[in-house]
């Protein structure tokens, strides 16, 4: 199935549509062990600038409103320098407001639809730019960068795309269109990390902001992430967590937070090893691949 398209990920894997999330981890493999045989960081590899990366969090749709002021309460005490709230029709202004009136104006605060409304919620939206948000994200279907664009004529607030951007096309189509005005990127969504620091240049160039968002990586993920954190573009605080906003025991060593603060790993390669004993208890399944 070979066509002159163009792919999201590097020529090896071009062939192969789709499946964005398999590619990912395979060319993450082969890039760490051609990186570690050169002795050399994957953050140097990318071009980071900083040594450490501010952490957000992201806290979904709770039962209700005082359970998710506990949850951020939580989060704030436990020094993540950004709230991220999940919201969808019904759970909305009403969240978000209850944020601002406990926590005040002065804590970074986004709101993440994940696609649950459409253009005709455009007036509802509205509303949400009386709450200084740094961002509302992926508000209609994943996709629609037409729709995106009306949106953001009608909204202050800056629109930031994820789902609907699939690679760094995509990102310059929706920065041209003016259908986000921040990137969330993520490289498991994309397809790899060469693709993603694609992704950040795109939008880099055209002095859009980046962060990295999350897919519930382990610390192998979580590690590469943290590397792509820390390219000069991600200008604003990603959902790199720390290992314990989502696992009780992880593959690698935890990453924990410090003044609100993840380490981008120094090591060659992602710059951290899988544990060998909870490795050998969560693997499910074994095959092993050979280059011929
Ligand atoms: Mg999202």
């Amino acid at each position: 199935s070979w066509s002159g398209e163009q792919k999201s990920s590097g020529p090896a894997l071009a062939g192969v549509k789709g499946h964005e999330l398999a590619k990912a981890a395979l060319e993450t493999a082969v890039l760490d062990a051609e990186l570690r045989s050169y002795g050399m960081s994957l953050a140097t590899y990318l071009g980071a600038v900083r040594e450490r990366v501010p952490a957000g969090v992201s806290v979904g749709i709770r039962p209700s409103i005082g359970e998710l002021l506990d949850d951020v309460e939580g989060y704030l005490a436990d020094g993540y320098v950004r709230i991220k709230l999940k919201i969808e029709p019904g759970w909305d202004l009403e969240p978000v407001r209850a944020v601002r009136e406990r926590f005040g104006e002065a804590v970074p605060l986004q709101v993440d639809a994940n696609a649950a409304y459409t253009l005709a919620d455009a007036e509802h939206l509205r509303r949400l730019d009386a709450f200084g948000l740094l961002l509302v994200e992926e508000p209609l279907a994943g996709g629609d960068l037409y729709g995106h664009a009306r949106l953001q004529q009608r909204l202050a607030t800056p629109v930031c795309l994820d789902e609907s951007l699939h690679n760094a096309r995509d990102t310059a189509s929706a920065i041209a269109l003016d259908a986000c005005r921040a990137v969330n990127v993520k490289p498991a969504r994309v397809g790899g990390y060469l693709e993603a620091r694609r992704v950040h240049d795109v939008a880099y160039a055209h002095g859009v902001p980046v962060w990295c968002g999350g897919m519930l990586e382990t610390g192998i993920g979580r590690a590469a992430n943290l590397a792509l954190a820390a390219l000069p573009g991600c200008t604003l605080p990603g959902d790199t967590s720390a290992s314990a906003r989502y696992f009780a025991e992880d593959l690698t060593e935890p990453f924990v937070l410090t003044d609100g603060h993840l380490p981008v790993p120094k090591g060659p390669g992602i710059g951290v090893h899988p544990l060998p004993e909870p490795l050998h208890r969560f693997t499910t399944s074994r095959r092993a691949l050979y280059a011929t």
